[in-house]
């Protein structure tokens, strides 16, 4: 008696079983990516949303770090893909704590008030290299100027 071949069959059953409408979940993924990336999409109401760039660079003349002088355009692309590319917001802040020194405080007197000054240090990794950049361009290549705490 010819049976066929039952285990070909079960497999297709379970393939059948498991598909699910495949464009709806990849648009909403590619959505999300793009989102965590910070590049430009589209929402689902067709809303094109620009590129994640909440905070303002530093000014190329004015800075005395020259920021954009030590890193290139292309690694200014490759930091935040990197960085938003590690996911889960908790690496995303260590990653930050690694990269944000904080130099011991220092104190001054203001009429009456005595502050206390933290200096930060900023760094990006460009071709394995530590580079130090200012706070502005960190934050603003980051897109993180509403959430660091300094
Ligand atoms: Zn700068």
């Amino acid at each position: 008696m010819d049976v066929g071949n039952p285990e070909l069959t079960r497999d297709d059953e379970i393939t059948t079983i498991k598909r699910r409408p495949p464009k709806r979940v990849n648009k909403a993924k590619e959505r999300k990516k793009s989102l965590n990336y910070g590049e430009e999409y589209i929402t689902n109401r067709g809303k094109t949303v620009a590129a994640r760039s909440l905070g303002i660079s530093c000014n190329q003349n004015t800075c005395k770090i020259r920021c954009k002088d030590k890193v290139s355009q292309d690694q200014r692309l490759v930091i935040p893909k990197v960085h938003w590319g590690l996911g889960q917001s908790r690496m995303r802040w260590d990653k930050i704590a690694k990269t944000v020194n904080v130099i011991a405080p220092k104190f001054w007197r203001t009429g009456t008030f005595r502050q206390k000054e933290t200096s930060r240090v900023y760094t990006f990794t460009v071709n394995d290299e530590e580079v130090t950049v200012c706070k502005k361009f960190y934050l603003h290549i980051l897109s993180i100027a509403e959430t660091l705490p300094c």
